[in-house]
């Protein structure tokens, strides 16, 4: 587990590492590019995913305890006030860390050993204090391996530890329609997307038109594509989105131009993170 420079999280934890590709957005995969710098043949149809040590494993124990401790000396026996306002609630959650699960890996991969699975949402349940972000391509696998690794949980709890918050990339309009209804199927603290690298336009009220009453995206983040082969991001894609977001008011945060800056090849560095004149950094409560 490491501390993160990743602007809508505090930490990256990978319980194993190793991946292949499923999306047009795995294409440039920053992941497969590290592991094959560092020797690790571990990405790719057949190749065995590599489980991280115990040491990193009990970091988040760590973390917890003393997100844990902080919270209790606030609260002096962790419950939140009925007459607390809204700013210090707001103080209480700050100390929740976001742990974003699997930057290197992706958590509902069937390449990886259930066991492994099952390791990992026993940690993530045993860690309440903490915000587990675990974000997917593969949602269609989730229903089936939530319930195979939370089954025989002693709390008999089949669902989500509700310190899960679930999340998948999106990178175009077919993914929105396809991933968004079945992410939204399967009940979690949280919902949202990850729009990064964003590759076209998406029309999220056309992605969520099935839905007639409730909106379920809790958060979404966009980002163009950062490294080598970098494809470019069309501001008008990014402004639609915000709009949506506003319209359903829904948090929205901007994390990145990447490489591109409208058609021009500028550098992450260059290109910054502004959108019409200011930052987006919306994160829901
Ligand atoms: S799902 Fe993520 S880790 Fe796996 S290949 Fe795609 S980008 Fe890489």
């Amino acid at each position: 587990m490491t501390k993160t420079k990743i602007e809508w999280c505090d930490y990256t934890f990978n319980p194993w590492i190793g991946c292949q590709p499923v999306s047009p957005a795995c294409d440039n995969c920053y992941a497969e590019r590290l592991c094959k710098r560092f020797g690790k043949d571990c990405f790719g149809t057949g190749k065995e995913r590599i489980r991280t040590g115990a040491k990193n494993w009990e970091f988040p124990v760590k973390l917890n305890r003393k997100a844990g401790n902080k919270i209790y000396n606030h609260t002096a026996d962790g419950f939140i006030r009925k007459d607390w306002g809204d700013d210090h609630k707001r103080l209480l959650a700050s100390f929740r860390p976001k742990v974003f699960c699997g930057s290197m890996c992706d958590v509902f991969d069937n390449a990886v050993p259930d066991e492994w699975r099952k390791d990992l949402f026993r940690l993530i349940a045993d860690t309440p204090y903490i915000d587990w972000l675990l974000l997917t391509k593969r949602i269609g696998n989730a229903p089936a391996m939530i319930e195979g690794a939370m089954s025989g949980y002693d709390s008999g709890f089949c669902g989500l530890p509700d310190n899960v918050w679930l999340g998948i990339t999106v990178c175009n309009q077919q993914e929105a329609e396809r991933d968004i209804p079945k992410l939204l199927d399967v009940p979690a603290k949280k919902h949202f997307l990850s729009m990064e690298p964003l590759l076209g336009p998406v029309d999220l009220e056309k992605a969520l038109a099935w839905q007639s009453d409730v909106v379920g995206i809790d958060w979404v983040i966009v980002g163009g594509e950062s490294g080598p082969n970098a494809r470019p991001m069309h501001p008008d894609w990014v402004r639609r989105i915000r709009d949506d977001c506003e319209m359903f008011a829904t948090p929205f945060f901007f994390k990145q131009w990447g490489e591109w800056y409208g058609m021009e090849r500028i550098g992450k560095r260059a290109a910054g993170r502004m959108l019409d004149g200011r930052t987006w950094d919306e994160v829901p409560e």
